[in-house]
């Protein structure tokens, strides 16, 4: 007889398996869940802080052992390389340490449960440690132990590459471990719990008045997660996207329906603006008095790009007199090293000087409802006068707005944007309360 059973990928992420107390009671959930016939096979992250800890570890022993206490960073720089892929060892334990007692909690209520590491399923990637890309899963060991009733463990973040190297996917890489993995699976369904109940409007934590959303579309996810909110890795839903997973996003304290992130827009409200992402670690770069000829960004941009470090938004000013002014943004952790490149770019130019500013933050408001709509830039650019915020940069795609602002105005503009579009959640009315007269 042919059973037609569910199966569902859920991942539950560092704050959810935070503590022994939560690890027991996402044990009990999985019970509960079981008994409904359901195949689950579980991601895991590290338990909350963890990560953390972990890479303060390795640079304590990097400033000990050195004069030189830079932070280690994950960077294609052949004189550090062999530390990252030690540092990718180090990491993955964090993992490593949540899917076994996972299982010896789901155990001690006698459900059958078997914990695997990236390597062991194997999730194989390329060897870019830090920020490794998945290539290619292999579910068979996972399907034999669910055809034979067992719950699957498996930790997030991590894979193998092809020398046995263990690697590790960047920050929030559990999430793609847990929708590469449905995606591999052909599951019926991804679930990300997380400690918020849904994709907001904007970060709850910084907007208290934004929305749950109901649905959103995986392109309008892709931007907002790639502009800054952490609530699921951008790689994740590019995973979904492409590989059609149906992806919702959910409490692990609380009961509800979360965010379905789809591409099937069908009947769906298409909203303006479905959400505001910021990021408040970006640092902007600017050389003066470069000669206004043919050659001379490449020039500039050539050595950046071959340190690795990515560029964001660009301005070039009208030049005069044959010369002008080029203005770029990175990361605020790349900024000290793209300065240095940058001096040293200005030298051979003959250009003027070099200037920065490291307390650069970017907004921006997503919607796929803006290709149709013109005049919200400018509605954008009016709110942010209003409340005396300079914007020193801006960059546009189809649907987003961008601008590059100073961090210490980060809250109030993404606040006042959040509003000035109709984003903010309307306080249900008190039944008990007379109406207002
Ligand atoms: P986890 O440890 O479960 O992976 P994360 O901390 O990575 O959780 O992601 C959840 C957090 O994402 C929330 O606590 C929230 O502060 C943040 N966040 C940022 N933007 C949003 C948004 N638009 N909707 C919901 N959460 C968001
Ligand atoms: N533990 C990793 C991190 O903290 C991966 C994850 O939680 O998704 O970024
Ligand atoms: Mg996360």
């Amino acid at each position: 007889m042919y059973i037609d059973m569910t199966l569902v990928v859920e991942k539950y992420g560092g704050t959810s398996v935070g503590t022994l107390k939560r690890i027991r009671s996402i044990a009990d959930r999985i019970a509960v869940a079981r008994t409904n016939g359901d195949q689950l096979v579980i991601v895991v992250s590290a338990m909350a802080g963890e990560t953390d800890r972990l890479t303060d570890l390795a640079n304590g022993i990097l400033s000990q052992s050195s004069n030189d206490s830079k932070n280690i960073q994950y960077r294609d720089d052949e004189s550090t390389k062999d530390n990252f892929r030690e540092l990718d060892v180090l990491l993955a334990t964090g993992e490593q340490v949540t899917i076994s007692l996972l299982v010896l909690a789901l155990q001690s209520l006698r459900i059958d449960a078997k914990s695997y590491t990236g390597g062991q399923i194997p999730i194989r990637t390329d060897s870019v440690h830090g920020k490794a890309r998945i290539l290619e899963i292999d579910p068979a060991n996972v399907h034999s132990d669910l055809a034979e009733g067992r719950v699957v463990v498996i930790a997030g973040f991590q894979g193998v590459d092809d020398r046995g190297n263990i690697t590790t996917l960047g920050r929030g890489g559990s999430d793609t471990t847990a929708v590469a993995m449905a995606a591999a699976l052909n599951a019926d369904e991804c679930r990300i719990y997380t400690d918020v109940d849904g994709v907001y409007t904007a970060d709850p934590r910084i907007v208290p008045t934004a929305r749950r959303l109901e649905q959103i579309t995986v392109e309008e996810m892709l931007e907002l997660s790639s502009l800054g909110a952490k609530v699921l890795q951008t790689r994740a839903v590019e995973f979904a996207g492409k590989y059609q997973v149906p992806l919702r996003v959910l409490s692990s304290f609380e009961v509800g329906s979360g965010t379905l992130i789809t591409n099937k827009v069908g009947n769906m409200e298409q909203p303006l603006i479905a959400g505001i992402a910021y990021n408040g670690d970006e640092a902007k770069l600017t050389i003066r008095g470069i000669p206004d000829q043919p050659g001379v960004a490449s020039r500039i941009f050539g050595p950046i790009s071959e340190a690795h470090i990515n560029i964001d938004m660009i301005i070039q000013n009208v030049g005069l007199d044959d010369s002008t002014d080029l203005t770029f943004t990175v990361k605020r952790d790349e900024y000290a090293e793209a300065r240095s490149i940058l001096v040293e770019i200005a030298k051979e130019l003959g250009a003027k000087d070099v200037v920065g500013d490291d307390t650069l933050a970017k907004v921006s408001i997503v919607g796929v409802g803006m290709r149709s709509h013109a005049g919200i830039a400018s509605t954008m650019f009016d709110v942010l006068a209003k409340e005396g915020i300079n914007i020193e940069m801006i960059s546009t795609s189809e649907i987003k707005i961008s601008v590059g602002i100073a961090d210490q105005y980060l809250e109030l503009a993404v606040r006042a944007l959040h509003a000035a579009f109709g984003l903010d959640l309307v306080p249900s009315e008190d039944p008990l309360e007379p109406a207002a007269v």
